[in-house]
């Protein structure tokens, strides 16, 4: 059982230096709770009027809420069919919470994105119920939010309370599943891209961070022949999910869960939405471009440092392939850095190392197929051209160093 006060005891006087905290006040997993979230919330110090934001999906999971919120004056909020996280809901969710003294949304991803910075703009205390184990954003203390059709990551505050009743978990649409699946198995990539960033760039590391990180991921990598048959499981993924986004408050950004593979997915998702489509779940984006990702990692780590070569970067070329997204990449990337070939050459062995610390792409395709999540862009919806366009783009769309990024630098395989 997740023992947050435990975990942040733990991590109080960390060797990196730096003061990790997470501000959740409490967690709760367990079966039947969704009878107990009033006194969840009594005993969370809530106050009275709440607002209560839920689609109809997650309205219906969560089916026994309302009347262990009796004692509540409560103003609702329901979706039909919730799936775009934009700031436009943002703000209408903000301007709701006008006469609220708190936030209870149910559901999983968009919604609770979309509320977390709704509550940190309001400065009101948030509950999240959870519905499905199916991303690792419920205890994280930042918003990605689509913002003219761009997803960024906005500074937010994490849940004071989160509730998952693993009855319900148990019994999510398996597409949700796969997708909580999807969004764990990123974290190896991203583990990788930040530990190589710290070498190649001096970026800020946390060893004990990144460890709590993939002993997460572990846990749910091992379950992967369980996560659609086995109800009983959705609990562990779920408290995996969390630890990763507890991680993510550690560091005070999204770096040790989000690498690569997540700016892919979110390259995939950001021209979905602009042409029209509603996208897949995030998860299931993010287990396709783990594997992308993964796959090409593995090649480098097969190459030696002497067949590595400079050549002419075309960022014309990558801001040409972007869309809706290449001026805000033109901005994000006027003084991003690359390092030199010799400092690539130096560290080689130990970025290969650091790669061949973690599964590779064949077992990373065998656990997602045990998982049920999608293997290929074309489950995704993802066409050829998409898929070309967001390789040679994705490591623009955000100003964080990917292995990823080497390859517009340099001859690489
Ligand atoms: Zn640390
Ligand atoms: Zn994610």
């Amino acid at each position: 059982m997740l023992d947050l006060k435990l975990l942040n005891k733990q991590f109080s006087g960390c060797d990196c230096g730096r003061e990790h905290l997470s501000t959740i006040k409490d967690i709760r997993i367990g079966s039947k709770l969704v009878n107990q979230v009033g006194s969840i919330l009594k005993a969370n110090s809530f106050s009275k009027k709440l607002l209560l934001v839920a689609d109809k999906n997650t309205f219906k999971a969560a089916s026994g809420i309302e009347e262990s919120l009796q004692d509540f004056k409560l103003k609702t909020m329901l979706y039909n069919d919730f799936r775009i996280p934009s700031l436009e809901e943002v703000e209408r969710i903000t301007a709701l919470a006008d006469d609220a003294e708190g936030v209870l949304v149910i559901g999983t991803g968009s919604l609770s994105d979309v509320c977390r910075l709704a509550a940190f703009r309001k400065n009101l205390p948030l509950c999240i119920f959870a519905t499905a184990a199916s991303m690792d954003g419920f205890a994280s203390s930042a918003s990605p939010i689509i913002d003219s059709g761009f997803k960024r990551s906005f500074p937010a505050k994490a849940p004071a309370v989160i509730i998952a009743d693993t009855d319900i978990l148990a019994a999510a649409p398996s597409k949700l599943k796969a997708a909580g699946f999807g969004d764990m198995v990123g974290k190896y990539v991203a583990l990788i891209d930040w530990e190589a960033s710290h070498i190649l760039t001096g970026e800020y590391f946390c060893k004990n961070i990144a460890t709590l990180t993939k002993q997460a991921t572990d846990t749910v990598f091992k379950l992967a022949p369980q996560v659609q048959k086995n109800g009983d499981v959705s609990g562990q993924v779920f408290e995996a999910l969390l630890l990763t986004g507890i991680a993510m408050s550690y560091a005070n950004n999204s770096r040790p869960a989000s690498g690569a593979e997540h700016m892919l997915a979110h390259f995939w998702e950001c021209l979905q939405i602009a042409s029209g489509k509603i996208p897949e779940f995030h998860g299931a984006y993010v287990g396709v471009a783990t594997l992308l990702v993964a796959r090409f990692y593995n090649k480098l780590a097969k190459i030696k440092p002497e067949e590595i070569s400079k050549k002419a970067i075309d960022k014309e070329e990558i801001y040409g392939l972007s869309g809706i997204l290449a001026p805000a990449m033109r901005k994000l990337n006027k003084g991003s850095n690359i390092p030199s070939l010799e400092k690539v050459k130096t560290n080689w062995q130990k970025i290969k190392n650091i790669i061949l610390a973690y599964p590779g792409p064949e077992e990373i395709f065998e656990a997602l197929k045990e998982a049920g999540s999608p293997t290929t862009t074309a489950e995704v919806v993802i066409s050829d051209d998409l898929k070309r366009r967001g390789w040679i783009s994705h490591p623009f769309i955000r100003n964080r160093f990917t292995l990823t990024r080497l390859m517009s630098h340099y001859n690489l395989i």
